[in-house]
């Protein structure tokens, strides 16, 4: 790490102490933007960097809620809103039992460069809670959500923040916040939350968007070395939102998909995923992806083991952070992997990317990758603002688009920088100076 930089760095460690992931994200992207600091001082004057390391603000509360038997229970909420130079902070919910303060620090400040390199006037936040909406009814989450946003509702707004899904909140948890910010405040503001259902403000192509958008962004980057999607086996982890529209993209391109995952384990389907099967099993039935394996011929599945051990050309972690270890990396180079594109945030750790780029794989990092969510989300935001709603069509060419101009915007300041083929490098030198270049405009605030 530049000099300069690894102080500012030990200062983030020291005031944010414990924070294990925050200080991962950080140190990835202080790793990268020493070039771009000696060649634009201005990016680091003013305090810049320590600037953007420190949240505008971080709200903590308490969420009471009762279950269906009348047993109170007391989760945390969170909402970090990290910065607004480009636009109102925007940035998903995750409602996940492991989720801290740390785990929406280290999401928030990903979101502020992402939404940086989208080119759209989005800044970066995030929120979330430790509840876990496994196993409980839709009356039960209905309950969190209306408590959840009975705090909440007094921070966002069109102009302010613009909270939306990530792991936990789909299509259900949306509705019940939308509903009860209506309540609350007496305004149908529609554009206060995105990846809302179509009947209610919701725009095309918004849930599809994360993972078809990464597929997009794959696909560019097969496409600068000569390759494609056709006729490769392709490994997606996860099989949430994100890992089913990456499925469902990868095979209208040629690939296949032959295994997805949940946390208990993965399946094998050398055949090719069969969508509409998965699709039932998860979004429908809400169950383990195990039952996939049950229901579908030659699939098998695996308790626990390590999904990376599947050969295949192309890979695609899409459930969590630091899911793809070295050794899984090990196991895809071995197995002559060519590209990994992060459908997730962070799912790979700093010595997994070590061994990925070191054996030449394409890399495409989360900020960049899967930015088609949020994209699509600012795509939302417009049509909300004006009243308007666009054709699956126009929606899914725009996000094509973005993820065209987002790989090209990575590669070709990867390639300013001297350091070709560096996606992490490109992703974080751009964001970072389009974030820098607006709060320099904006001055001491
Ligand atoms: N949660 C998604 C992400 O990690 C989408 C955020 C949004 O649409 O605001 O980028």
């Amino acid at each position: 790490m530049h000099e300069a930089l690894r102080s500012i760095y030990e200062r983030v460690l020291s005031r944010n102490p414990g924070e294990a992931e925050f200080h991962q994200a950080v140190s990835e992207v202080l790793d990268s933007i020493g070039p771009a600091v000696d060649k634009h001082p201005e990016y680091a004057d003013a305090r810049i960097v320590e600037r953007i390391c420190e949240p505008e603000r971080q709200i903590i509360f308490r969420v009471p809620w009762e279950d269906d038997n009348g047993d109170i229970h007391i989760n945390r909420g969170f909402r970090v809103e990290f910065n607004s130079a480009l636009g109102p902070f925007k940035g998903g919910l995750r409602f996940h039992p492991s989720v801290l303060l740390d785990t929406v620090k280290f999401l928030g400040f990903e979101q502020v460069f992402k939404n940086a390199l989208t080119g759209l006037p989005i800044g970066g936040g995030k929120g979330g809670s430790d509840f876990d909406p496994r196993g409980r009814s839709d009356r039960e989450v209905m309950r969190f959500c209306q408590s959840f946003m009975l705090e909440l509702y007094r921070h966002i707004g069109e102009y302010t923040d613009v909270p939306a899904g990530d792991m936990g909140v789909g299509g259900r948890e949306l509705g019940y916040l939308f509903g009860q910010y209506k309540r609350i405040t007496n305004r149908y503001e529609s554009g206060v939350l995105t990846g809302k259902g179509l009947i209610y403000g919701g725009a095309q192509v918004r849930r599809e968007a994360t993972g078809y958008g990464c597929t997009f962004f794959v696909e560019e980057m097969l496409r600068v070395r000569g390759q494609s999607f056709e006729g490769r086996d392709v490994v997606v982890s996860g099989s949430g939102n994100v890992a089913i529209y990456t499925i469902e993209k990868v095979h209208e391109l040629g690939g296949r998909v032959v295994a997805c995952s949940d946390s208990g384990g993965f399946v094998h389907d050398p055949a090719g995923i069969d969508l509409e099967l998965l699709k039932d099993v998860k979004e429908v039935r809400r169950e383990r992806i195990s039952a996939y394996a049950d229901k579908a011929t030659g699939a098998t599945y695996t308790d626990g083991g390590s999904i990376w051990e599947v050969p295949c050309q192309v890979a695609l972690p899409s459930a969590t952070q630091n899911e793809l270890d070295a050794d899984g990396a090990a196991a895809l180079v071995r197995n002559g992997c060519v590209a990994v594109g992060e459908g997730a945030n962070m799912p790979t750790t700093p010595a997994a990317v070590r061994v990925l780029t070191e054996a030449g794989v394409a890399f495409g990092p989360g900020k960049a990758a899967n930015a088609g969510g949020v994209a699509a989300s600012a795509l939302e935001m417009q049509q909300n603002a004006s009243r308007d709603s666009w054709t699956f069509e126009h929606s899914e060419a725009r996000l094509r688009d973005i993820m065209r101009d987002i790989h090209s915007r990575c590669h070709q300041t990867a390639e300013e920088y001297g350091v070709p083929g560096n996606y992490v490098a490109g992703a974080n030198i751009a964001g970072y100076a389009r974030v820098a270049e607006a709060m320099l405009a904006l001055g001491l605030v």
